[in-house]
């Protein structure tokens, strides 16, 4: 017998999966699987290679295109070493405030959305609506990834992707583009009173460093000039480095350093781009270096690449996104999303989704029962745009 949920009963089941990045989420995704199919509804699991995590993506209305896609991610953020007044993975309710991992990042889209299937069901749609979710989301959008490749090729063209990150209901139609990046130096150990015969890798990091800091400066300072700088803040491409670490002592030239780039990048610029010239700096550096000792070397490995999302010209997702949350501006995050990645891919995607950054990864995460009742009113008026 097919069961039915509320959106909060349905939270409550989801919030139980403590589907955290580095663990599995296959609990989670066959507990919504065997809901969906109970319900009538095909489900394609899309497993990684590992095979301890999958997304999972449903159609329910007929194969069309002209569809709405609702994404969402099934991981959530750690809860170590957060102070929590409850168990995170049991959902409390208090003062009308649902408390629990992921009630808010993102679980409680993902729940809005599975309760409304028996009503997608008895809507008659005329177009179809995707559900589409996630893993890896929080270590860098890797899991969407599959899901984006097997929407190209195997779905109808939908006319739209609204990604469920907490925005409040409010609409956002751009952010920044990320790279994470690894950049390892090996130097060449030598004492410190012939460091000329030897590489100090830390010092060339330092250079490394000093590069990505005049570029940040060089696009602030652009920015001051330009007369119509934007809505971001700051609103310019940052470069950082948040952590370096190497060498072994102040009197031996130091024989490996590494440390992690960051850079936010302007979605009307290219972002492959900035990769391309950090590479160029790193492989300059690296041909000085190997002057002095051919074993020198510097490697950048990417760990995560998000691509912006960029205001569409009258986009589709995001026109839909004012209609079915009746509100009728845009802004933009400061957070990057499963959303550039759609738009990347060549949908239209915008955000809205239930609750506020501000409890994101938080200790007592929550939603409260007015977003989630949004969310799910969002959702009719979406079935009753899709049936008409
Ligand atoms: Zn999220």
């Amino acid at each position: 017998m097919a069961q039915i949920y509320s959106a909060t009963e349905m939270l409550e089941r989801l919030v139980a999966f403590p589907t955290v990045s580095n663990s599995s989420n296959l609990e989670f995704v066959a507990f919504v699987k065997h809901y969906l199919e109970s319900h009538g509804v095909a489900v394609t699991v899309l497993p990684n290679l590992a095979g301890d995590k999958a997304a999972l993506l449903a159609t329910i209305g007929p194969k069309k295109p002209g569809g709405v896609v609702l994404s969402g991610h099934s991981d959530v953020v750690p809860v170590e070493g957060q102070t929590w007044s409850a168990d995170p993975w049991t959902l409390s309710a208090r003062d009308g405030r649902l408390y629990g991992r992921g009630t808010c990042d993102m679980k409680g889209f993902c729940a809005a959305a599975l309760a409304m299937v028996p009503q997608f069901q008895a809507a008659g749609l005329t177009r179809p609506i995707h559900i589409a979710i996630s893993y890896d989301e929080e270590i860098g959008c890797f899991g969407v990834q599959p899901l984006i490749e097997h929407l190209v090729n195997k779905v109808p063209l939908p006319k739209a992707v609204i990604v469920g990150e907490p925005s409040d209901m409010n609409v956002v139609n751009a952010h920044k583009g990320t790279w994470a990046l690894m950049t390892r130096v090996t130097g060449y150990e030598v004492h410190s009173s012939i460091c000329h015969t030897g590489v100090s890798a830390v010092m060339s990091a330092a250079r490394l460093v000093t590069w990505l800091e005049d570029q940040m400066m060089q696009n602030a300072a652009k920015a001051q000039m330009s007369p119509a700088p934007g809505a971001f803040t700051p609103p310019y491409t940052t470069l950082h480095v948040g952590r370096i670490k190497g060498g072994t002592s102040g009197n031996i030239t130091a024989g490996y350093c590494s440390f992690p780039v960051d850079i936010r990048v302007m979605p009307n610029e290219d972002m492959d781009h900035w990769m391309a010239l950090y590479l160029d700096r790193t492989a300059s550096l690296q041909a000085e270096l190997r002057q002095i000792r051919p074993e020198a070397t510097i490697s950048v490995e990417v760990k995560a690449r998000v691509a912006g999302l960029a205001a569409e010209d009258g986009g589709g997702a995001e026109t839909l996104a004012h209609d079915l949350s009746g509100n009728g501006t845009s802004r933009q995050a400061g957070f990057g999303s499963e959303a550039g990645l759609f738009q990347e891919a060549g949908y239209s995607a915008a955000i809205c989704g239930p609750g506020s950054m501000d409890q994101a990864h938080q200790p007592d995460e929550f939603i409260s029962l007015g977003q989630l009742q949004a969310c799910t009113s969002f959702m009719q008026r979406l079935s009753q745009h899709l049936s008409a």
